[in-house]
C-alpha cells in the first residue's frame, strides 16, 4: 500500500489536538468540546473534531474536522453531544486501533482528548498503551513512512470523564450526573405529589448498570423511604427490613413511600433485584398501593445544568493544559474533580480502579467496592443511613449524652436551607436528641419573649420536617436580625429552653450572628455551647468555604434566565443582554454563571467597572457581530454583579452600547433579582445539604459531656464547615474571622474563584483589561 500524505507538523510547540466524545451522550460534553477547542485556538494550536467518537476515528477522512472558533457558539447549552457519539466495535479489535492511528497522523493530530466513560476511557488507555507497536506494525506494513511516523513517536491522551453514571473512580462527579440527578428529581418530586395525594407507594427505576450514585444521591435528595444501589447490597431479609422502615415512617405520619432502585441493583447472592420485586413486597406484604415508575432515556436528555456546563468547561481548559505541558514521560491523565478542585489524576489508575469495583463486586467484596468510589459517596450513604433510619436502637444515644439542640435560620432563604434542616433534624431524631426550632431568625425569638406567646421556639416533630427535602424557601422562617438587637433577651430565650447546642443556617449574617454569639461569650454562659454554621447563600461568600448551599440553585436559575433571553434574540440575531446578577459584594454568581453561559463579559465588584473597560468591551462585541454575520442563533450576553459599580448600572451600560453599536447591533437589559433564589432548590444542594447537616451535627455531638467552660476553650465549639480545596473540614470560627475575612466587603478575603474570570475571558476572545487602570 502507498503511504499517505501527512501534514507537515505545527511549528514549535504547537499541536493538532483532536477532540472526541465516545460512548452514552451526556448533557455537558458539548461545554467541553467548546472548551477544548477555543483553549486551543487560544493557544495557538489546531483543533479538530472527531464526529461520532472512536468510530469517526477509525473511519477518518471527513469524519475527522478542523474546528474553529465560531463553530462551537451556543454549544453551551446544547444537551447530548453536537459532534455525534458511537459505541464502535471496530475499535475493540487491533486492526480498528491500528487504521484509527493512521487516520490521526495523516491528519497530523498528536494529542486527544476523549470525553467519554469508563469504556471509552478504557479504550483510550489501551490505545496510549499499543501505540508505539501500532506505529510499528504501519510502518511494517507500508502503510506510512518512518519520515511520517517519526513526528508522532509521542501521543498525548487526555480523558475527560462524561457520564451520567458518575462511575469514574478517582473522580467525585463526572461531567453530566447532576443534569441526569436533575432530571430524576424533577420527577421524583412529580410523583411525590400524587403519592402523597393517594397515600401510594412509588417504586422509581434509575440508571446505573453498576454505579448506585444516581441512585443513592436520588435517594438523599428526595428524601425516599429505600435505596437499592449494586455497590451496597441489602443484607439477606431486606424485605422485612424495608417494610419496617416504610411502616415506621408512616406511622410517624408520612403519606408517601419512595423506593429509588439502580438498574444494576442485586442482592448480597448477586442476584438481580427488581421494581417487580420490590413493588410486589410493598403491595403484597405491605398492603400499600404500589406503582412502578421507569424513568429511561429522560435521564440522559436536556439542557446541561450549571454545574455541568462549568465543571465541562474547567476540565476542557484543564484538558488543553495537560497536552500543552506533557512530556514524553507524563504519564497520561484524565481530569477530575475533588470536592471543589480540577486535579490530574492517572488515567491508567482511574481506569483500573474503576475495574476493581466490578470485581470488588464480583467477588462480593461490597465494603471494597464503597472503599473505591470517592469518599463523597461513601459519606453520602452514612447520612443517608442514618437520616432515614429513625429510632433505629442502635443509634440512639443513652438519654444522658442526648441534647436539646437550636436550629435557627439566618438572612436570606437559600435553597436547601429547608434540606439541611432535615437532615438535622432526622439525625437528631435517629440519636435521641430534641430538634428545637427557633423561628424567624433572632428577632424571632428576640421578640417572641417581649409579647409571649407567640410560639416561636418549638420542638420539631418528623411529620413537619420530613416533607422539607425539596422545599425552597425557608420553612421554619429567616431574618437577617442579629443576635446584638438584644443579646441578653438571646440569652434568657437559650436558657430557658435549654439550648445546649445550636445549629445555624445561613449566609453572611448568619457569619455575623454567631461571631457575635461567640464574642458574647464573656457575658452570657448560654453562649457556652458548641455552635455550627452550615453555610447558606446564593452569594457564596460565606469565609471559611469554598461552597454555600443556595449557589447552585441561583447559578441555575440564573442560566435559565439567561438562556431564555438569548433565545429571545434569535429573531433580532444581534442583541446584547446586559444582565444584572446577586451576589452582594462578591462576584462569584456572576463569574460562575458567567462560565456556564459562556457570557462575553463579566463585571465583578473586585474589579469595578471603568470607562477603558467599557470601550474595550463594545470594541470587541462589534467585531464579534461582524465576524459572526448574523449566522449564530443566540444572542450575547454580558453580567453584572449588582455592585460592580456605583455609576454604571445595567441599564447605563445597555444604553451606551446600543448607542455605540448604531442600528449595527442593539442591546436590552435584565434584572432578574429575586428570581435568582431559584424555586425547587437543585439536587445539588440538596444532597451536600444533607452531608453537611450531618456532618455538623457529628461535629456538635463532640462537645457532649463537656461543661461551659471546657466548651468555651476549645476553638472549634463556634466554628463553620465548608469545602476548601480538596477537603470537607471544619474551620474555627476565631480563626476565620481574624484572618480570613473582609468584613467591610462582607466576602471572604481570599476568593478561589478568582482564576475563572481568566477562563471566562479566554474562551468568550475577550481582550484582556489591564489589572487597576
Ligand atoms: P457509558 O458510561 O455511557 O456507558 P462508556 O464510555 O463506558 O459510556 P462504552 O460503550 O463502554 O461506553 O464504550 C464506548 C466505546 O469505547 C466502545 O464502543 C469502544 O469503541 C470503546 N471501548 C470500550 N472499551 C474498550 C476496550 N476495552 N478496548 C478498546 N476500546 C474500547
Amino acid at each position: 500500500m502507498a503511504p499517505a500524505n501527512v501534514p507537515a507538523p505545527l511549528e514549535g510547540k504547537k499541536r493538532r489536538i483532536g477532540v472526541m466524545t465516545s460512548g452514552g451522550d451526556a448533557p455537558g460534553m458539548n461545554g467541553a468540546v467548546r472548551a477544548v477547542v477555543r483553549m486551543a485556538i487560544h493557544n495557538d494550536c489546531e483543533a479538530f473534531a472527531i464526529y461520532e467518537g472512536y468510530d469517526g476515528l477509525v473511519k477518518g477522512g471527513d469524519m475527522i474536522r478542523e474546528m474553529h472558533w465560531e463553530d462551537v457558539r451556543g454549544f453551551l447549552s446544547e444537551g447530548g453531544t453536537l459532534i455525534g457519539t458511537a459505541r464502535c466495535m471496530e475499535f475493540m479489535q487491533r486492526d480498528g486501533r491500528r487504521t484509527a492511528a493512521k487516520n490521526m497522523i495523516i491528519k497530523g493530530i498528536d494529542a486527544l482528548i476523549i470525553c467519554g466513560g469508563d469504556g471509552s476511557l478504557t479504550g483510550a488507555d489501551k490505545f496510549r498503551a499499543e501505540w508505539p507497536s501500532l506505529l510499528e506494525e504501519l510502518l511494517e506494513r507500508k502503510e506510512l513512512t518512518k519520515e511520517q511516523v517519526d513526528p508522532f513517536r509521542h501521543l498525548n491522551i487526555v480523558g475527560l470523564v462524561g457520564s451520567i453514571d458518575n462511575d469514574l473512580s478517582m473522580t467525585d462527579a463526572t461531567i453530566g450526573c447532576y443534569t441526569s440527578l436533575a432530571r430524576i428529581c424533577e420527577a421524583i418530586d412529580s410523583v411525590d405529589t400524587t403519592a402523597v395525594s393517594h397515600q401510594r407507594a412509588f417504586v422509581i427505576e434509575v440508571m446505573g448498570r453498576h454505579c448506585g450514585w444516581l441512585a443513592l444521591s436520588a435517594g438523599v435528595a428526595t428524601g425516599a423511604d429505600f435505596v437499592f444501589t449494586p455497590e451496597n447490597p441489602p443484607y439477606p431479609g431486606w424485605e422485612k427490613e424495608m417494610l419496617k422502615q416504610v411502616k415506621k415512617q408512616r406511622a410517624m405520619g408520612k403519606r408517601k413511600t419512595i423506593v429509588v432502585v439502580a438498574e444494576g441493583a442485586i442482592d448480597r447472592e448477586l442476584k438481580k433485584i427488581t421494581c417487580e420485586q420490590v413493588k410486589d413486597v410493598l403491595a403484597k406484604d405491605g398492603g400499600l398501593d404500589t406503582r412502578i415508575t421507569t424513568l429511561g432515556h429522560v435521564q440522559r436528555g436536556g439542557t446541561p445544568s450549571a454545574y455541568d456546563r462549568m465543571l465541562a468547561t474547567l476540565q476542557g481548559a484543564e484538558a488543553v493544559k495537560a497536552v500543552l505541558e506533557a512530556t514524553p514521560e507524563t504519564p497520561s491523565p484524565v481530569i477530575c474533580i475533588q470536592e471543589n478542585k480540577i486535579v490530574r489524576r492517572s488515567l491508567l489508575e482511574a481506569v483500573a480502579q474503576t475495574k476493581e469495583v466490578a470485581v470488588a463486586i464480583e467477588n462480593k467484596d461490597f465494603e471494597r467496592a464503597m472503599q473505591l468510589r470517592d469518599t463523597e459517596f461513601a459519606e453520602q450513604y452514612k447520612s443517608y443511613h442514618i437520616t432515614t433510619a429513625a429510632n433505629l436502637p442502635e443509634l440512639r444515644l443513652p438519654e444522658e449524652k442526648r441534647m436539646r439542640v437550636g436550629i435557627i435560620h439566618v438572612g436570606a432563604p437559600a435553597g436547601g436551607m429547608n434540606a439541611a434542616t432535615r437532615a438535622a433534624v432526622a439525625y437528631c431524631i435517629a440519636r435521641g436528641h430534641t430538634p428545637v426550632a427557633l423561628h424567624n431568625g433572632f428577632p424571632g425569638i428576640i421578640r417572641h419573649h417581649s409579647d409571649e406567646p407567640v410560639g416561636a421556639v418549638r420542638d420539631i416533630k418528623w411529620v413537619d420536617a420530613e416533607t422539607w427535602a425539596s422545599k425552597g424557601g425557608s420553612e421554619i422562617g429567616t431574618n437577617r436580625g442579629l443576635p446584638s438587637e438584644d443579646l441578653e433577651t438571646t440569652a434568657f430565650v437559650f436558657k430557658k429552653y435549654n439550648i445546649q447546642s445550636l445549629f445555624v443556617v445561613g449566609g453572611f449574617e448568619a457569619f455575623t450572628a454567631v461571631s457575635e454569639l461567640r464574642k458574647a461569650r464573656e457575658h452570657y454562659k448560654a453562649f457556652k455551647i458548641p455552635i455550627v454554621i452550615v453555610p447558606a447563600t446564593i452569594s457564596n461568600n460565606v469565609p471559611g468555604t469554598e461552597y454555600s448551599i443556595g449557589s447552585d440553585t441561583c447559578l441555575n436559575a440564573l442560566i435559565q434566565y439567561a438562556d431564555a433571553c438569548r433565545q429571545s434574540a434569535s429573531a433580532s440575531r444581534r442583541r446584547v443582554f446586559v444582565i444584572e446578577t446577586q451576589g452582594g459584594e462578591s462576584g462569584y454568581i456572576a463569574t460562575v454563571a458567567g462560565l456556564s453561559i459562556g457570557a462575553l463579559a463579566v463585571y465583578t465588584p473586585e474589579d469595578g467597572i471603568n470607562l477603558k473597560m467599557l470601550d474595550r468591551d463594545i470594541d470587541h462585541l462589534a467585531a464579534v457581530f461582524r465576524k459572526d454575520k448574523g449566522i449564530s442563533r443566540s444572542g450575547k450576553v454580558i453580567l453584572v454583579n449588582e455592585k460592580a459599580s456605583k455609576t454604571y448600572s445595567v441599564q447605563t451600560i445597555a444604553q451606551m452600547i446600543a448607542e455605540a453599536g448604531k442600528g449595527k447591533f442593539e442591546s436590552r437589559h435584565g434584572v432578574p433579582g429575586h428570581f435568582q433564589q431559584g424555586t425547587t432548590p437543585s439536587p445539588m444542594d440538596r444532597v451536600r445539604a444533607v452531608r453537611f447537616a450531618t456532618k455538623a451535627m457529628q461535629h456538635l455531638e463532640e462537645f457532649i459531656g463537656q461543661d461551659a467552660d471546657e466548651i468555651d476553650e476549645d476553638p472549634m465549639s463556634v466554628s463553620v464547615v465548608g469545602i476548601k480545596g480538596s477537603k470537607l473540614l471544619f474551620s474555627p470560627m476565631e480563626q476565620v474571622e481574624k484572618k480570613e475575612t473582609e468584613w467591610h466587603r462582607r466576602r471572604p478575603k481570599h476568593e478561589f474563584w478568582m482564576a475563572l474570570k481568566e477562563t471566562v475571558d479566554t474562551l468568550s476572545g475577550r481582550p484582556q483589561a489591564p489589572k487597576n487602570p
